[in-house]
């Protein structure tokens, strides 16, 4: 018998409660040690290339569903081969060569938005086939850029374990041993996890910011569940962790405040965020003369660019930048001696990384896109040089700082996206974007394509900023509506978009303005303008 807990909770979400409850137990009444999570990391990078062929051979060759597989009969690469060209080349060459061949995803095909053609096949992309036969699904985590069905990603505690052990390695080396951590996000699946993530590793949240009010009305009960498995997850396991504490973007006093005054008592704080929302809570101290020298944050979601770094210094307090996807969780963490505002270490114990440069195969990509693929057996996901829709600066250089020590050698930095639009943490595709200025906005209000522009662009507080452009020949009408129109349509989609406007609302990141659509130095009027020098890739 199906006992309803609530309007939208399934019996599948307390059978997963209950999975997720077990491993929990499991994972968090014997946290790592520090010394554990290095001889972890170095057996990772002894055997990189066994795991590599072991996960492809597992999830891949023997997964008929595979599309991966499908792309590896195209380009004439069987098992053997396979491992011959890894054990020749190293996996990244592997990498190349195979990309070379058509074994790759650009993020249109990895999200079944576009069919895969490769010269005469055609092939359609489904999410049975990407998923790992052997990872277990105990958390579910919505990737970024939500778009309607299959962008849920069930996450297995054991790859939370395995992530766990990357970032308490990098806050080590950052200091971070003895840190008190605090999160502040919206709450779901993505908190959860991190939540659970400082606790493998011996080191609990002491608080849990949420940026949404999970008591308002047209919130999914879903959210509201999180703090209830969180709060569950303490009992069963015996280890404390925090409840929820609504504290709005626009509100983040009381964060600030409460990072300062553990400071004072000798304690370092470190609060995991956005990175527009460290600036949110940098800004706010600034604002009330709070001093937060001593405190640190963790940034990730979207860039860390010079301007919001400059801001969250001016405040007194040290941000490291973090780079990572739903899919693959921590891709890349802080240098100690960057050489651009976001230059972080590639972890490259759980993941590869290759970029096309030159394209010969004319795949559409840029030549800097991050190609990802996963090397650990606990990848809910597999991705074999598939794109997710950002590009980097990828290079080897001597820092001589820890991370390199730990064996992370290669450097990424200046990470964009070069497809989707990524502001207040929250990310939306530009395809989204595009109907909504070609097509919602002017059935309503009138005028058509151009006449819409939105600009993206980083004022000097280092918030980021949405300016709606709409022409001025469209005529009278109310900048209130056009915005409530636009995130309206921006959030009609699922549930995840839904949340997502909600929150762009909350953090009034949008403003509309009359005035003429601008123009690019080659005469393009593009849906999404970005005054400042664009790393956003335009074919
Ligand atoms: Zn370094």
């Amino acid at each position: 018998m199906i006992r309803r807990l609530g309007a939208s909770i399934s019996f599948d979400d307390v059978a997963a409660g209950a999975r997720f409850l077990g491993g929990a137990r499991a994972f968090l009444r014997r946290p790592f040690s520090l010394e554990q999570a290095r001889a972890t990391l170095r057996s990772r990078l002894e055997r990189r290339e066994a795991s590599f062929l072991a996960l492809v051979d597992r999830a891949v060759y023997r997964h008929a569903a595979s599309p991966y597989r499908q792309l590896l009969g195209l380009a004439g690469c069987e098992s053997g081969d396979l491992e011959r060209l890894v054990y020749q080349e190293g996996i990244e060459g592997a990498l190349h060569s195979l990309y070379r061949r058509g074994v790759y995803l650009t993020v249109d095909e990895y999200k079944a938005r576009r069919p895969v053609v490769r010269g005469s096949a055609t092939l359609t992309v489904r999410p049975e086939g990407l998923r790992n036969p052997s990872s277990a699904s105990h958390v579910a985590v919505r990737t970024s850029g939500s778009r309607g069905a299959g962008t849920r990603v069930g996450i297995d505690l054991a790859f939370v374990r395995d992530h766990a052990v990357n970032t308490h390695l990098t806050l080590e080396a950052h200091g971070g041993t003895d840190w008190l951590h605090a999160h502040w996000g919206v709450p779901g699946g993505t908190a959860i996890v991190n939540l659970l993530e400082f606790a493998m590793g011996g080191t609990p949240p002491v608080r849990w910011f949420s940026q949404l009010d999970t008591a308002a009305s047209g919130v999914h009960p879903r959210y509201r569940w999180s703090s209830r498995v969180v709060r569950w997850t303490s009992f069963v396991t015996g280890v404390p962790l925090p409840s929820p504490v609504y504290v709005p973007l626009q509100e983040p006093l009381p964060i600030a405040r409460w990072m300062a005054d553990v400071v004072q008592t000798g304690n370092t704080t470190h609060l995991w965020t956005y990175a527009s929302s460290a600036v949110q809570v940098c800004r706010a101290a600034l604002a009330a003369g709070i001093d937060l020298g001593g405190a640190r944050f963790t940034a990730g979601g979207e860039p860390l660019t010079a301007a919001r770094l400059a801001l969250i210094r001016r405040s007194g307090a040290q941000v490291a930048p973090r780079y990572g996807a739903t899919e693959t969780d921590i891709i890349g963490y802080a240098c100690l001696a960057p050489e651009a505002p976001d230059d972080q270490h590639l972890l490259h114990d759980r993941l590869a990384l290759i970029q096309p440069r030159p394209d010969p195969e004319r795949t559409g990509l840029p030549p800097l896109a991050l190609l990802v693929t996963s090397t650990l057996a606990t990848a809910p996901v597999i991705l074999l040089n598939v794109s997710l829709g950002d590009q980097a600066v990828l290079v080897q250089r001597t820092c001589g700082c820890p991370l390199e020590r730990l064996g992370w050698a290669t450097h990424l930095h200046t990470i964009r996206s070069f497809e989707k639009l990524t502001a207040g943490g929250m990310t939306f595709l530009d395809t989204d974007v595009i109907r909504v200025l070609e097509e919602v906005l002017p059935a309503r209000f009138g005028g058509g394509p151009t006449d819409y522009q939105l600009l993206e662009e980083e004022a000097g507080d280092g918030q980021p900023r949405l300016r709606l452009l709409v022409h001025p020949a469209i005529g009278p009408l109310a900048a209130e509506a056009v915005a409530e129109a636009f995130l309206a349509a921006i959030g009609d989609r699922s549930e995840g978009e839904r949340v997502m406007a909600l929150h762009w609302r909350e953090g009034g990141f949008l403003q509309v303005e009359r005035g003429a659509p601008l123009t690019t130095s080659s005469g393009k009027i593009l849906h999404l303008h970005q005054p400042r020098p664009i790393m956003r890739y335009q074919s």
